[in-house]
């Protein structure tokens, strides 16, 4: 069933239950994309507004520690032990490539997403100077 956009109680949810399904981070239903990585404006269940939502290069990066690397370690030995003709990388290393790199972005950029609403992750602020004067006192 779903909540109207005006119950306060929504339950908590981990970033990963939500985030790596493409859901909601606040009702755990909507759908977090339209296409393949770009976000919706708003979850079409709870009407949650995603332009808090930043994840910039986040899930690029982690796709870049975590596969990329090991995907051209993978090409390189296969160069170096084999020293085979440019179509067995075609066959091997491009796939391998495409399959480590291509399929995690949009889990990771869900994750983060989820992230940022669950840890209410937002860019720094200064305080105005009348509240820093209050606060010291
Ligand atoms: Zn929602």
């Amino acid at each position: 069933m779903a909540k109207s956009a005006f119950q306060a109680d929504w339950p908590v949810l981990s970033p990963l239950q939500t985030g790596l399904r493409g859901r909601c981070p606040r009702c755990g239903e909507g759908r977090l994309f339209h296409g393949f990585l770009n976000l919706r404006d708003t979850c079409d269940v709870c009407g949650l507004d995603y332009r808090f939502a930043d994840p910039a290069d986040g899930p690029a990066f982690f796709v870049m520690m975590f596969a990329c690397i090991p995907s051209v370690v993978f090409a390189l030995w296969v160069e170096t032990q084999f020293e085979p003709t440019l179509w067995v990388h075609l066959v091997t290393s491009l796939p391998v490539l495409l399959i480590t790199c291509i399929p995690p972005l949009r889990p990771l950029k869900g994750w983060l997403v989820a992230s940022q609403f669950f840890y209410k992750a937002e860019e720094g602020r200064l305080a105005a100077p009348a509240l820093k004067a209050t606060a010291a006192e």
